[in-house]
């Protein structure tokens, strides 16, 4: 194991386990600084036709590979990579803006994901056996599976589709967002001292590249995880060749905090579930609805403790706990939200503030909007930006059709006391992921995944896993004809 991994030089992208250069090259930028950093290459279509063959011609012998072998590789991966993490972990602060203890998080849970996969065996069920015949459930490999990494969480979610997809014995291919490329090429250059060519490989390009991806005939299997908008097209395009998808998008989780709590224990987790990486996550605490007889209190001290705790600055600052916003495009988005306070007379609780220079880091702190109208856009859209709105309830059943009432539905949490009273009301909030008493917990074992418009499909869990391959019934009749 090299000492030290190289984060600073363009190598290329990882194909048959070789280091492929392109004739272009772009590079993004570190978005806490706004300087570039190093070039990266733009793949090709031939460079993904290359992959897709290496890919197909390697699935042969890796889905028949033993479970064990597979694991063993696995772990060997999570062991290279946590040799190289501080490395690592430096590089992600400065292509995604995290502060530096929530990369140390995003490596740990990166690690122990993958660790988790290599124990999750799916075994071969017997649906049926008698004299005359065995009947088995059992769970091949599909073949080349794609993984599309959006910007937010690139090792987590780049080693959250690569172990499940390897585990279950398919070949993989990352792409990870051109606005975070860098960790996922260097975690495909690991992979490459490990695993035969054509198993994993990591393919940076621009915005041709998914496209290209999601079209392929030789690609069996997309795992998609991004906005709404783009897991439209995803699925549009895979429909073409009736290809495989999982889609993990977007989210407008409600928390809803019941009278009887105490505030002082559960508002440190909600207040800062509201903001973690700048609010850029999917499955935050995005609209709070907070009981009318606790709204003021829980209210002030929510902004007290916003403004003594959730420090804004560079992620590589001590104590910082919102970093820049990670590009230009989300900076404008969010800009925008906030332009729409005054405009819509919106009341802040507590006024964020925009950097004037975005140019030297998207800069903005955060924002408590004191109980807007229900049909306002900052209820209704996700900003994924550190703004969030408290609102008023008083009725349960009002307040879980409002929880209900987004076509989004991937978290949500209720707050109380009286747990058989939360799980009741939990019981009945439209979401793939639903807490009571916490938010945003997650679970190499546990599945994870949206319902309504928030995706399709789970992953991790063996529920997650099983998505990564076909459902294969086996009839094996005892009789033999002679
Ligand atoms: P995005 O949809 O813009 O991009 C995601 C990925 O898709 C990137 O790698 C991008 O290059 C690629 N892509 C873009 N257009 C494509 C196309 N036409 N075909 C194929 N691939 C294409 O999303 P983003 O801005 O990177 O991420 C933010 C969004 O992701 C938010 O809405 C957030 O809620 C959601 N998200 C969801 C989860 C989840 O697990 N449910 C996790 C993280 C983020």
């Amino acid at each position: 194991m090299a000492s030290k991994l190289d984060t600073k030089t363009y190598l290329g992208n990882v194909i048959n386990n070789e280091l492929i250069p392109t004739p272009t090259t772009r590079h993004s930028i570190n978005p806490a600084t706004g300087q570039p950093l190093y070039e990266v290459p733009v793949a090709r279509k031939e460079d993904l036709d290359a992959a897709v063959d290496a890919a197909r011609k390697a699935f042969k012998i890796w889905s028949s590979t033993p479970f064990s072998e597979r694991a063993n590789l696995l772990l060997k991966y999570a062991d290279t990579i946590e040799h190289h993490r501080n490395e690592l972990e430096q590089l992600l602060t400065s292509e995604q803006g995290k502060p530096l203890s929530l990369s140390r998080t995003e490596m740990d849970c990166g690690l122990t994901w993958l660790r988790a996969f290599a124990t999750m065996e799916i075994k071969d069920e017997i649906l049926q056996e008698d004299d005359e015949k065995t009947i088995y459930s059992t769970h091949p490999p599909i073949g080349v599976c794609a993984g599309i990494v959006p910007w937010n969480w690139p090792i987590l979610l780049g080693l959250g589709k690569l172990g499940p997809a390897l585990i279950t014995g398919n070949t993989f291919i990352m792409k990870p967002s051109p606005y975070t490329p860098y960790c996922d090429l260097k975690l495909g250059e690991l992979a490459m001292t490990l695993f035969p060519p054509g198993v994993v490989q990591v393919l940076s390009g621009d915005d041709r590249l998914g496209p290209w991806i999601t079209e392929h005939p030789g690609i069996d299997k997309i795992s998609f995880t991004g906005s709404i908008a783009t897991g439209r097209l995803v699925a549009a395009s895979c429909a073409k060749t009736l290809k495989r998808y999982v889609l993990e998008l977007g989210g407008n989780d409600a928390a809803i905090v019941c009278e009887d709590v105490d505030i002082d224990k559960c508002l440190p987790k909600i207040a800062t579930l509201s903001f973690l990486n700048s609010g850029q996550i999917c499955m935050l605490t995005k609209r709070i609805y907070i009981h009318e007889s606790i709204y003021d209190t829980f209210r002030d001290k929510m902004v007290e403790f916003t403004k003594e705790n959730i420090k804004t600055g560079a992620g590589t600052e001590e104590g910082v706990v919102v970093g820049p916003l990670q590009n230009k495009m989300q900076f404008d988005k969010v800009q925008n939200m906030y332009a729409q306070i005054p405009l819509q007379n919106w009341k802040p609780a507590l006024a964020g503030t925009i950097t004037p220079t975005p140019q030297t880091g998207y800069y903005i702190t955060p924002t408590i909007i004191d109980n807007p109208p229900e049909d306002s856009r900052i209820v209704q859209e996700e900003p994924f930006g550190p703004i969030v709105p408290l609102l008023k309830w008083s009725n349960e059943d009002d307040v879980i059709d409002r929880a209900n009432a987004l076509r989004t539905g991937l978290g949500a949490s209720v707050w109380s006391k009286d747990i058989t009273r939360a799980e009741g009301m939990a019981r009945r909030l439209e979401a793939g992921s639903v807490w009571v008493n916490s938010h945003f917990d997650v679970d190499p074992r546990v599945p994870f995944g949206g319902h309504k418009e928030s995706g399709v499909g789970m992953e991790w869990g063996m529920e997650g896993l099983k998505h990564y391959t076909n459902s294969r019934s086996l009839w094996v009749w005892k009789r033999v004809f002679e």
